[in-house]
């Protein structure tokens, strides 16, 4: 047996005793990143790194992250596929490459994990002769050196094995896969990617391409490697089991939920364990997300009605989904602090939620038996929404039930006209993606960094940032302010921040110790999430603040700014939106 905690810990030892710098996980609500809700990769918060920033933990890390990936909700309750999952990494930002990753990571499971390689197979990229980008010999090479038959290396093209770039142009490159045979009968010879016994467990990425405006592709100056390695399911193979729910993750999580049924229809305990281990990290991260009908919440709220959905299918009748909260709470307060800390606000809002979805629940499942007679269109989907509280996926799941359809188009059509921010929660938002560091969203954050330091002129020093969001559109901060400031005070931080614009102050940056930015009085919410070194912005005498970065370097180029919408955003926090323009 080994346990998670010992596999997580084996990993950042090693990769530390090659040099890699310990960093802490980054919050599951990226900073500053207008493309996805959730953090679903390791990579993700590195990315400004990646693109070639500094960082000050150096060019050699290693973290576990905590990540959600709602694209793969689909697939939950099969073995190996997680709403919410741990992620170990270790990162080259332009130090080692190609061999050095691949021996690396052939060592940490040959030899640290004393996985036998007659159980490994690996994927590398197959190549595009139309764009110049040769098949990755160079990564099978050094897979074939270290002892992987040639029968179990696969070629595969871009949907397996390439990523990037993140948007139309920047980093991207080939990948190489690891994978595990998992069942219990003899290992096959050859490897078939297509075959499930395979379970992917690791993917190194080598960033070794620019895609330029043009569609060709150079090599990069900056090479970077960003590897990724499933902690449930590496776990899970190294034991025998036959899945994620079987390691000591899951254990205790599924023995409750298991202990309040008679059912043993196993798929719906293992999607109410996934939803509410996702919900539970959710709400209780560091910038905390309550359910709501839009962005962050609006996931929240489908994965915790989903998982009570599932609860009555089996017979649970009392509220139940808190009971579940706790247990993961108690499971994850070692590695994840916060939980325990916003344990009461865990509670609460998993208690208020199953209460306003039974309420509606029964009505509108009789709502449903109505409109079943047919397909349900675009519109009856998205009154069981807003009226009876349905999620698309309940919905979608009642209808296969009684094998019609839904028109999820529609719906999404239909949401969207309702939404107040057309950007967010409509279904293909769920995909993975990355910041686009535009000219704009840098000027929104400069004018992020002004509005929090304009705050604490106008409201007083008890404000503090509690959370931001930056699209190209608009900036979104959240601050700790008992109460709705007044137009007045609106008006004060509107004239504070473009007076700082009106003299085009210079943005400076510094890497400083931890403790040196403290000294300075430094603002930053994430201070401890990059070790020792931090950068500091400073913008003039107005504004200090620890941060990633980026800025635009003078305020002068920011444009007006203006205040859209001041309003509550939970006990104790306000929410502004702004724009420049
Ligand atoms: P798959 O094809 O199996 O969905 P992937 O190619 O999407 O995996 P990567 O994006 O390469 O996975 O992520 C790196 C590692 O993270 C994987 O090798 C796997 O161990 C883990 N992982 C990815 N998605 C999930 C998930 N939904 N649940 C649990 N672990 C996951
Ligand atoms: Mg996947």
């Amino acid at each position: 047996m080994i346990t998670s905690a010992e596999l997580k810990e084996k990993y950042l030892s090693f990769f530390e005793h090659n040099g890699h710098r310990r960093i802490a996980s980054a919050s599951l609500i990226p900073d500053n990143d207008p493309t996805v809700l959730f953090t679903t990769a390791g990579m993700h918060p590195l990315v400004p790194f990646l693109l070639g920033e500094k960082h000050p933990g150096g060019n050699r890390l290693t973290d576990a992250q905590k990540c959600i990936r709602t694209g793969d909700i689909d697939e939950v309750g099969d073995s190996w596929h997680l709403t919410f999952f741990e992620m170990l990494g270790n990162w080259s930002l332009g130090d080692y490459f190609k061999k050095e990753a691949i021996e690396m990571s052939f060592k940490f499971l040959t030899k640290e994990l004393n996985i036998p390689i007659e159980k490994l197979a690996v994927s590398c990229f197959i190549g595009e002769p139309e764009n110049n980008i040769p098949k990755d010999d160079e990564a099978a090479q050094v897979w074939l050196s270290l002892g992987i038959p040639t029968e179990r290396v696969a070629f595969l093209g871009r949907d397996d094995n390439w990523w990037g770039p993140a948007g139309q142009t920047g980093p991207c490159g080939p990948d190489t896969e690891m994978f595990y045979w998992s069942l219990n009968e003899p290992t096959p010879k050859t490897f078939d990617p297509k075959d499930k016994g395979w379970v992917e467990i690791w993917n190194d990425v080598f960033m070794q391409y620019n895609k330029t405006s043009t569609g060709s592709y150079e090599e990069l100056k900056q090479k970077n490697v960003d590897t990724g390695m499933g902690l449930e399911r590496t776990t899970a193979i190294l034991n025998g089991q036959s899945s994620v729910y079987e390691t000591d993750l899951f254990a205790p999580i599924i023995e409750t939920i298991s202990s309040l049924t008679k059912n043993n229809d196993q798929r719906a305990i293992r999607i109410i364990a996934d939803h509410l281990r996702a919900a539970t990290f959710i709400v209780g991260d560091e910038k905390g997300i309550e359910p709501s009908n839009i962005e962050h919440g609006y996931v929240l709220r489908r994965l915790i009605r989903r998982a009570i959905r599932y609860g009555k299918i089996l017979g649970i009748n009392s509220p139940f989904t808190f009971k579940i909260a706790e247990v993961i709470i108690e499971r994850y307060k070692t590695d994840y602090p916060e939980l325990k800390k916003n344990q009461d606000f865990i509670i609460e809002q998993f208690v208020r939620e199953e209460e306003r979805f039974t309420l509606t629940l029964e009505k509108g499942l009789k709502e449903f038996e109505k409109i079943s007679t047919k397909n349900i269109s675009g519109y009856d989907a998205f009154v069981l929404f807003t009226t009876y509280g349905f999620p698309l996926e309940v919905t979608k799941e009642l209808a296969t039930e009684r094998g019609i359809a839904v028109d999820e188009d529609g719906f999404n059509e239909e949401f969207k006209k309702h939404q107040d921010l057309s950007r967010t929660a409509s279904a293909g938002k769920f995909k993975g993606g990355l910041a686009d560091h535009s000219e704009q969203t840098t000027k929104l954050h400069t004018a992020t960094h002004l509005t929090l330091a304009a705050l604490r002129k106008v409201l007083g020093d008890h404000v503090y940032q509690k959370g931001s969001n930056i699209t190209a559109e608009r900036m979104r901060l959240d601050f700790s302010h008992p109460d709705k400031m007044t137009p007045e005070q609106i008006r004060q931080v509107e004239d504070l921040v473009n007076e700082q614009i009106k003299k085009s102050v210079d943005v400076t940056c510094e890497e400083v110790d931890l403790e040196e930015a403290k000294r300075r009085n430094a603002m930053g919410v994430f201070e401890h999430k990059y070790g020792d070194k931090v950068k500091v912005y400073t913008i003039g005498d107005f504004s200090c603040e620890i941060c990633g970065g980026p800025h635009v370097t003078n305020t002068g180029i920011i444009g007006h700014y203006k205040i859209l919408k001041e309003e509550a955003s939970s006990a104790g926090v306000r929410r502004l939106k702004a724009i420049v323009e």
